[in-house]
Parts: C-alpha cells; sequence; structure tokens
C-alpha cells in the first residue's frame, strides 16, 4: 500500500456497502445476501438469468453504484453478471452484449451510462463484446412501485434500435435487475422486429413483482 492509500484508507476507510460497516466493500453478513447464484426465469417470453436475489442488500450496492458511482459496488455487479454468464449453457461463439440503456436525465446525473459501463466492464472479463445498440425513445415513468400491467404499458414501446446499429450474432441484453421483465421484454422486442436475434438476459438482480 503506497503512503497516499495508506493516509486515505484512514481518513475514508473502505466501508460495506450492504451495512456501512469499516472494512471490506462487503462484509461477510452481507455477503451471505450478495452471494452469486444462478436463477433461471421465464419472463415476458424471455430467458432471464440472474446471480442474486434483490434484498435491503442488493439495493443498497445497486444504488451504490448507480446513483454515487461507487466503483467497489460496480466491481460487484460485474462479478454477478459474470459469473452467470459463466453458468449459462449459451453457444458461447456469437455473444454480443446489449445494454440496456437508462434515461437522458440518469445519464446527465450520473455522469455516465450505467448499463454501458457495466457492460464494457463484463466484456473485458467474458471477452464477449458489446453492441450497445438501443436507445430510449420516449420518458417512462419510475418502475418501482408499479405492478406488472402497469409496468408493461409504461415500457411499451420504449425502446428503438440506435441510428445505425446492425447488432449481429446472439444478442444478450444485461441489466442490473429484472422484476417482471417489461423492460427486457420491451428491449427485446425492439431488436427481434428489427430481424436481430436476441437470445437471453442476463441480470445482476432477480427482485419479486408486487402482488
Ligand atoms: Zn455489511
Amino acid at each position: 500500500m503506497s503512503a497516499i492509500e495508506a493516509l486515505s484508507q484512514l481518513l475514508f476507510p473502505t466501508r460495506c456497502f450492504g451495512c456501512n460497516e469499516i472494512g471490506l466493500s462487503i462484509c461477510s453478513s452481507c455477503r451471505r445476501e450478495w452471494h452469486p447464484h444462478y436463477y433461471s426465469r421465464h419472463l415476458s417470453q424471455l430467458r432471464v438469468h440472474s446471480a442474486v436475489l434483490y434484498s435491503a442488500t442488493a439495493s443498497k450496492i445497486l444504488l451504490a453504484a448507480k446513483e454515487n458511482g461507487l466503483k467497489g459496488a460496480d466491481t460487484l455487479i460485474v462479478d454477478a453478471i459474470v459469473h452467470v454468464l459463466s453458468q449459462g449453457s449459451f453457444d458461447r461463439h456469437n455473444i454480443r452484449l446489449v445494454p440496456i440503456p437508462s434515461s437522458h436525465s440518469a445519464r446527465r446525473r450520473r455522469g455516465r451510462s450505467f448499463i454501458v459501463d457495466i457492460s464494457s466492464s463484463v466484456s473485458l472479463r467474458t471477452g464477449y463484446p458489446v453492441a450497445d445498440s438501443l436507445e430510449l425513445v420516449r420518458k417512462v415513468r419510475d418502475q418501482s412501485g408499479l405492478h406488472a400491467s402497469a409496468r408493461a404499458r409504461n415500457m411499451q414501446g420504449a425502446f428503438a434500435l440506435k441510428c445505425g446499429a446492425y447488432p449481429r450474432g446472439d444478442l444478450i441484453l444485461i441489466d442490473d435487475v429484472v422484476t417482471t421483465g417489461a423492460t427486457l421484454g420491451e428491449a427485446a422486442r425492439a431488436l427481434t422486429s428489427q430481424g436481430f436475434h436476441v437470445i437471453a438476459s442476463v441480470t445482476a438482480c432477480l427482485a419479486q413483482p408486487l402482488r
């Protein structure tokens, strides 16, 4: 550890993203809630593969990465997605990763395209190229607090192919969390309606829809 790193640890010690305890970026008890497994669900006519069940800990990790841009939290999400990609039985020759785009306002607020950044890091680890081919073409509401049918309506027609994008190969949609699959289903529809081949979605987290 360099003197500067030692000093910065002293002034800004690493804290657990889940519970704020000083020490590791995720402590052993939060690690029990954020431990990559392999879940595979059929949602919105699409196979969705995920690593961890959504929990209070998962929510804090996602927020730390998305809204605070904390590198250690990004790494936990990237690890989870890489884990799922290694578990799924994909034909690995032709895979392209397609990030789910966020809104202009979210990009401005965060100073980056969160899922594009996550997908690029996953690409470095797996060798699968990123095909950043989708854009959000209209305003959508925040989905938390919406039931399945409202989510489906909210996302209808929200995505389009970016101008000039031509994502060949077997496309895997990448997102941080799946709930009802409304977002992923719409993203898949935008691609398949143009003749592109979506084989699955991979998310870090799997959340229970509202009942
Ligand atoms: Zn913790």
